[in-house]
């Protein structure tokens, strides 16, 4: 006998043979013992989910002379031909090479002729949201009146691309993602089956990293059985190599971890596979925010992110091993590298070095802050120096800051001045920061998916780098929400501060915020000239 791809030998005959998808089958099975067969059914669900299985199971079970409690008998004459793929009473259509109305009216005009063998003939339209305009308004024609022996099950990935028109006329069936333990408990059958050995860790990898599909997981079962070996742990983590989400947990393991060495291993390892280091720093800053999340709303963390329970779950284990201040250094980190990555000549080491600094926490964000300050004063240093030379700037005895004599023919003092702004603007953002956590978890969870841009004198600015996080922009730019923020900088800070989001080059030109203005104005009259009062 030729092989046969596990997922097709496996592909379920009966709704009892489905693997999750309790609701659907209870009410499809149903409707057949009931005999209240629809015209048109619309399947929703991600790939691997049993979509067209099921529309498969329905047809036979339509068809069936002997239909037992509502599923297909499998030996009578319309199941048999059915088993066969050889009936032309059910016919599979993939509208992504059948897009066009030319291919949709040659489909249509079968259905004028009557079922063969059975009842119903049964046509399976899969990703269905891929026809065009005009082949979806020839489908709604023929669903607005379709003839008496005729079933349309239409399958979509996508429903909210299909046309209302033609929702309204189906009955919609949603198919989840399969939790892992279910595909792994059908996995581990499959393995019987075929007189093999696997671990149950194994197994469970799989299904994780099928994210929910039972026909990736069978798939990728399929790969590890060609090794002739036993299935471990080891085995499965070969085969899916760096492109699952078990090699993402291993590298922020070793982030947190501080295990410099299995950074190193890993990297390398993702390099020898080809893969793109700045895709990889992307994921990984995902990664590390759904860790944050995990801090926030472990119980909404599944459907938030539409995980799996168990993937929820992982991410918050492994939440609970880090503070969410280190988190935020880390995406920080992999997502101001991630646009270096593009552009250097030499990724890896640019990659390497930014895992480093997420990796060896010690010290480092103090050292970094300091090295810039040096930096800055030796630029300073050097400029005054120039100046000196050039005879543009002499110093007088007695006339501390003679450049600043020239430009400030008069001071006013404040009756009450405000205290001095601290000098470490990155410490008050922090101390802000866990006001606004404790206050306003939510607010602080969409601030941490963007970091400070900019702090200058009691002016800072917050934005996003990446675009996928635009959303938490409008959050955290409602007014009440900067208002809270500006408060709790003002608290830490002890004086008035004032708080402004960046936003996206678009946007930036038509609102110029109290803050930005107040910055332009310092900028040209110098930032002790200035002054704010409040009303
Ligand atoms: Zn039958």
């Amino acid at each position: 006998m030729a092989y046969q791809a596990l997922y097709r030998q496996w592909r379920p005959a009966t709704f009892s043979d489905m693997v999750g998808q309790e609701l659907v089958v209870t009410a499809l099975r149903n409707q057949v013992q009931q005999g209240r067969i629809a015209h048109a059914y619309l399947f929703t669900g991600s790939r691997g989910t049993g979509k067209t299985s099921a529309a498969k199971i329905l047809a036979r079970a339509v068809n069936c002379q002997h239909p037992v409690n509502g599923d297909p008998c499998g030996e009578c004459e319309s199941c048999r031909r059915m088993q066969g793929d050889a009936s032309f009473d059910v016919l599979e259509y993939d509208a992504a090479s059948n897009s066009r109305v030319e291919d949709m009216r040659q489909i249509l005009e079968t259905t004028q002729y009557p079922p063969q063998y059975g009842k119903y003939k049964v046509y399976i339209i899969d990703e269905v949201h891929m026809l065009s305009d005009n082949a979806f308004n020839a489908l709604l024609k023929t669903l607005e009146e379709p003839p008496e022996h005729m079933i349309f099950v239409l399958a979509t990935t996508e429903p909210q691309k299909v046309l209302a028109t033609i929702l309204s006329r189906c009955q919609r069936y949603d198919f989840g993602r399969i939790p892992a333990q279910k595909i792994a408990g059908r996995l581990r059958q499959a393995v019987e089956m075929e007189h093999r050995e696997a671990t149950d860790g194994a197994l469970m990898n799989i299904a994780v990293a099928a994210e929910g599909g039972m026909r990736d997981a069978l798939s990728i079962l399929d790969m590890c059985l060609g090794y002739g070996e036993k299935v471990d742990e080891a085995l499965v983590r070969r085969v899916l190599g760096t492109s699952g989400r078990e090699f993402l947990f291993r590298f922020s393991e070793a982030l947190i971890e501080e295990d410099a060495a299995a950074v190193f291993s890993l990297i390398d390892q993702l390099m020898r596979e080809g893969r793109e280091p700045a895709v990889f720093a992307r994921e990984m800053a995902r990664h590390l925010r759904a860790m944050l999340m995990a801090h926030y709303c472990p119980g909404e963390l599944a459907e938030l992110l539409e995980l799996t329970p168990e993937d929820a779950q992982s991410y918050i284990g492994q939440a609970s091993g880090v503070s969410d201040t280190r988190l935020m250094s880390m995406i920080d980190l992999m997502m101001s590298v991630e646009p270096k990555l593009r552009l250097s000549s030499s990724p890896r080491v640019a990659l390497e070095t930014a895992a480093l600094h997420a990796c060896l926490r010690t010290g480092e964000e103090d050292t970094t802050a300091l090295r810039e300050r040096i930096e800055t004063l030796e630029k300073q240093l050097a400029g005054l120096r120039e100046e000196l030379h050039s005879g543009a700037l002499t110093v007088s005895p007695g006339a501390a800051r003679p450049e600043k004599k020239e430009r400030a023919p008069e001071v006013q003092t404040p009756k009450a001045a405000p205290a001095p702004m601290p000098k470490d603007l990155q410490q008050v953002w922090k101390g802000a920061m866990e006001i606004v956590k404790r206050k306003n978890p939510g607010l602080f969870g969409m601030l941490s998916s963007g970091s400070l841009m900019e702090a200058a004198d009691d002016c800072f600015v917050w934005g996003v780098k990446d675009e996928s996080f635009f959303f938490s922009l409008d959050h955290v730019n409602r007014p009440e929400h900067r208002e809270q923020i500006e408060e709790a900088l003002s608290e830490t800070a002890g004086r008035p501060c004032h708080f402004t989001v960046q936003l996206p080059e678009t946007q930036k030109k038509a609102t110029a915020t109290e803050a930005d203005t107040l910055r332009g104005l310092r900028e040209t009259f110098g930032a002790d000239r200035v002054m704010v009062q409040e009303e």
